[in-house]
């Protein structure tokens, strides 16, 4: 097998045990990060959040890894549960509590960073302004978020790769990422096979990029394995592959969806056993190794925590094969294929990724993100979508769904 490339990266030892000598504060966070206090579920024993190394960045760090949270309290039970990984940092909204990281032994976390452009000008500075809104010297991951639409960008448009490069020279960060969730299977194969890339964040869940336990058929039902071949080719290259859209748009999704919650109450009776299953499913994929999750309250966050901790039990398993299969007729799986039969017609699949956003409470900011479209990628009243629906290899209705996403955010 072929050896991973390094991209002449510095390895982080700095998360493994045995690092150099630390402050007491970060000796408690480090102690913490190598899971020796155990995250307390209720009143139930104490279990320890699944470790994993994120392949050759070195990185040592629980299966959940933070992002944006609803409240300071809850960065700091996060951190006092052994999370030692943090999504973009410096994009955070409020709550954003930086000066809890700049206080924090550097050696003792890591976070990365998302770039919205391939610029390479334009991606330097976006990543110093959040480098310093975070109020950091270094961020180890330098992630190019979901800027590729093709293969074809992947091996030619180079601007955001010069740009790490560079940063990594003057020793603002460390590790090249991706996250996609546009025309996915696409680019993350490019990606992978182009081995530039440390980390990849991709959408794991069990629609994504076909339906999962659905009873439907679809033309290209090969696309699953494809997909989940990808995941174990990047694994076996030391590529860390970490998840992302894990709970099928959340709570109002589900809701979205007319008698979900009572088909699947035997197996899956509330939010929490949901969201618990699917997790454990996500992390049950070959080569997937985390999952992270912006998350708004407590609750939330006490249930990854937990979720952390555990597998895929049988009984979720059939409980996720019903909810998969109902959820199956709404879900774009962002495979691509409406854009590549109608590229000049609307961003079907941009534009259903933002009613979930909606969905989960995002609301502003799905609105934000469907105005900035370009107007010939929104959709407008009277636009026939029939040959975009024909183009669907899951059979989504996606005149109904477009309208009705056109109808929210508009
Ligand atoms: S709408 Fe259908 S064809 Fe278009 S990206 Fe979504 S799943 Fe694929």
């Amino acid at each position: 097998m072929a050896q991973p490339k390094s991209n002449n990266l510095p390895r982080a030892k700095h998360l493994a045990a045995g690092s150099h000598a630390l402050t007491r504060r970060s000796f408690l966070l480090a102690t913490l990060a190598a899971g020796a206090l155990p995250f307390r579920g209720g009143s139930e024993e104490p279990s320890r959040m699944r470790q994993v190394t994120l392949g050759r960045t070195g990185i040592r760090t629980p299966v959940f890894l933070g992002d944006w949270m609803g409240s300071e309290e809850m960065y700091r039970i996060a951190l006092e549960a052994g999370v030692n990984y943090w999504h973009k940092i410096g994009q955070w909204r409020s709550p954003a509590p930086y000066e809890i990281f700049q206080k924090m032994d550097r050696d003792s976390f890591a976070c990365d960073t998302t770039i919205d452009t391939l610029d390479k000008d334009e991606a330097i500075a976006e990543f110093e302004r959040n480098r310093k809104r975070a109020g950091l010297e270094m961020i180890d991951g330098f992630k190019i978020h979901s800027e590729y639409r093709s293969a074809e960008d992947v091996k030619t448009k180079m601007g955001a790769v010069r740009a790490f490069e560079e940063l990594k020279r003057q020793g603002r960060t460390r590790y090249l990422m991706m996250s996609q969730h546009i025309n996915t299977a696409e680019v993350f194969e490019a990606a992978v096979e182009s081995d530039l890339f440390d980390l990849i964040q991709i959408p794991v869940n069990p629609t994504v990029p076909q339906d999962y336990f659905s009873t439907q058929t679809f033309p290209n039902r090969h696309t699953r394995e494809r997909y989940f071949g990808i995941i174990s080719k990047a694994a076996a290259k030391g590529i860390a592959i970490v998840a992302m859209k894990t709970f099928l748009g959340g709570t109002k999704t589900w809701d979205h969806v007319e008698g979900l919650r009572d088909e699947v109450r035997d197996y899956l009776p509330d939010d929490g056993s949901i969201a618990t299953a699917l997790i454990h499913w996500v992390l049950d994929i070959p080569g997937v190794l985390a999952f992270g999750n912006i998350l708004f309250n407590r609750d939330q966050l006490e249930q990854n925590l937990k979720a952390a901790t555990g597998r895929l039990t049988k009984s979720e398993d059939r409980g996720l094969r019903i909810l998969a299969a109902r959820l199956g007729c709404e879900m774009c799986r962002m495979c691509g294929s409406c854009t590549r039969a109608f590229p000049e017609g609307p961003a079907v699949s941009e534009i259903l990724r933002f009613k979930t956003y909606y969905l989960s409470g995002e609301v502003a900011s799905a609105r934000d993100h469907y105005r900035r479209l370009p107007p010939s990628a929104r959709y407008l009243e009277g636009t026939d979508l029939s040959p975009l629906e024909r183009a669907c290899p899951y059979g989504l209705p996606l005149a109904r769904l477009v309208r009705e996403t056109h109808m929210l955010l508009a």
